[in-house]
């Protein structure tokens, strides 16, 4: 029912309102754990000695008494605790930022550092309830009917926010509530279960990044050209794909490999997805819908790529990224050269005129005002710059890619519009050049390969020539 799959209400009592001065007396923290198909509650509290004594007001109010925290564990003896029960935990509070504030203080007094996201419930309370007459938590109780077992305790009070959320999810469509707890978490955006830092971490610059969960096998394999931005990408979208969502979720870690640039990220990738299978990936459902066309008259046709023969290559068109935009190219192309869409089988129709034909659109093949082998004759001309031209070698031919800093030089080995691997240095070349391992068509390679084949820019070299 959560957004994420660990949430932990928190709520202290203190000697005073001063984070910076004042100490903690008692915490109750109420975590929740959602794996998707259970909701798991573990409660803790304990008192606090504050080391100072609690003010007589303060002592009234929560109940709390020098008396009771003198033989009490200091946080010290405590913070072990606490720390774990917070581990991959949303920090949720009711003022948040009193109880965050005071156990970032309390923690940093033992030289420790905490951090975590914050979801404060007067905030939540806000956004969905903007007329409602006040969101302190007494309000709160009396308008959702909440169970109070000890207010102005710590576990009590823990207890009482977690009813509130929990009710909101009985009471109000779940969709509502979850895009008004992101909207509050959404900076920074990270899945808490990853370190803060993971993002930085990462460099800005071309390779390969790996998401794992629990598994040795990583969850999902992916490529940029700027490692940083993609890899925050997936979770600063407001989780609006469902993948991204699920990886929030079962993220444990990142690992990434650097590339010398695009080309080498993506024949990277291509190998890590084929090699391990990741549970997530897109790159292998998108080589899936891939494929290259055939035409020696009327209709082209699609051929899925996906266990297509590199040399298959020669007389094809494309590749494509998918039938659809198989069918895209073709519907341009009939805008383009006034060609018959039915004939090219992208319109259905039975009889007559096209329906391009009805605005004067197609030359007519469909209705005889152009004979077959006039609107072929047009149609080899139109397809032409779609060919897949043949191999300009006479063997394997390499692309040197070197990263923008010069540092990294990464050497790419193909042949027929097929990759064979990657050399780091001369040695590795030789290998690659004397026992050249059997290249397999994929459509993203050859689809890269092709378009900056067709711009101009792949300097392709044959193999054994300096
Ligand atoms: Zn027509």
């Amino acid at each position: 029912m959560l957004p994420l799959p660990a949430f932990a209400f928190v709520d202290l009592e203190t000697t005073g309102t001063s984070a910076q001065g004042d100490r903690i007396t008692e915490i109750g923290i109420v975590r929740v754990d959602d794996d998707g198909a259970r909701v798991h509650v573990t409660e803790w509290s304990s008192l606090v000695d504050p080391e100072v004594p609690i003010p007589p007001a303060i002592q009234a109010l929560t109940g709390i008494t020098n008396a009771m925290v003198a033989s009490a564990p200091s946080f010290s003896t405590v913070a072990n605790d606490v720390r774990a029960l917070l581990d991959g935990c949303v920090f949720v509070a009711h003022n948040a930022r009193f109880d965050y504030g005071f156990l970032k203080h309390a923690f940093a007094r033992l030289e420790r550092s905490f951090s975590a996201r914050v979801l404060c419930t007067v905030r939540l309370s806000r956004r969905l309830f903007p007329d409602a007459d006040g969101h302190g938590l007494d309000a709160l109780i009396v308008r959702h009917a909440i169970p109070v077992s000890e207010r102005h305790r710590a576990l009590g009070d823990a207890r009482a926010i977690w009813s509130f959320v929990e009710g909101l999810y009985r009471d109000q469509a779940a969709d509502r509530v979850d895009a008004a707890i992101r909207r509050i978490l959404r900076v920074p955006s990270l899945p808490p279960q990853l370190p803060p830092d993971a993002i930085d971490a990462l460099p800005e610059s071309p390779g390969v990044y790996l998401f794992y969960g629990d598994n040795p096998l990583p969850l999902y394999v992916g490529k940029s050209i700027d490692l940083r931005e993609r890899v925050a990408a997936h979770f600063s979208q407001d989780w609006r794909s469902e993948t991204d969502l699920r990886l929030s979720r079962e993220i444990r870690r990142i690992e990434h490999e650097r590339t010398a640039g695009e080309l080498g990220a993506l024949l990277r990738e291509a190998v890590l997805v084929k090699a391990l299978m990741p549970a997530h990936n897109r790159a292998l459902r998108r080589k899936e819908e891939a494929g290259i066309a055939r035409w020696r008259e009327g209709a082209p046709k699609f051929v899925p790529a996906l266990g297509v023969d590199r040399d298959a290559l020669a007389d094809a068109y494309g590749p494509f990224a998918s039938r659809a935009s198989f069918r895209g190219a073709l519907r341009a192309l009939c805008a383009e050269h006034r060609l018959c869409a039915r004939r090219l089988g992208v319109e259905r129709s039975a009889g007559g005129p096209c329906f391009a034909r009805q605005l004067h659109r197609c030359n007519g093949v469909c209705i005889g005002s152009e004979s077959p082998q006039d609107h072929d004759a047009r149609v080899a001309a139109a397809l032409a710059p779609l060919a897949i031209p043949a191999w300009p070698l006479a063997g394997a031919g390499y692309v040197r890619e070197a990263s923008d800093d010069g540092e990294r030089v990464d050497v790419h080995v193909f042949r027929d519009w097929c990759f064979a691997g990657t050399a780091r240095n001369d040695a590795e070349l030789a290998e690659l050049v004397e026992c050249p391992p059997r290249t397999a068509f994929d459509p993203d390679v050859t689809r890269l390969l092709l378009r900056r084949y067709r711009a101009g820019k792949l300097e392709l070299r044959p193999v054994g020539v300096a």
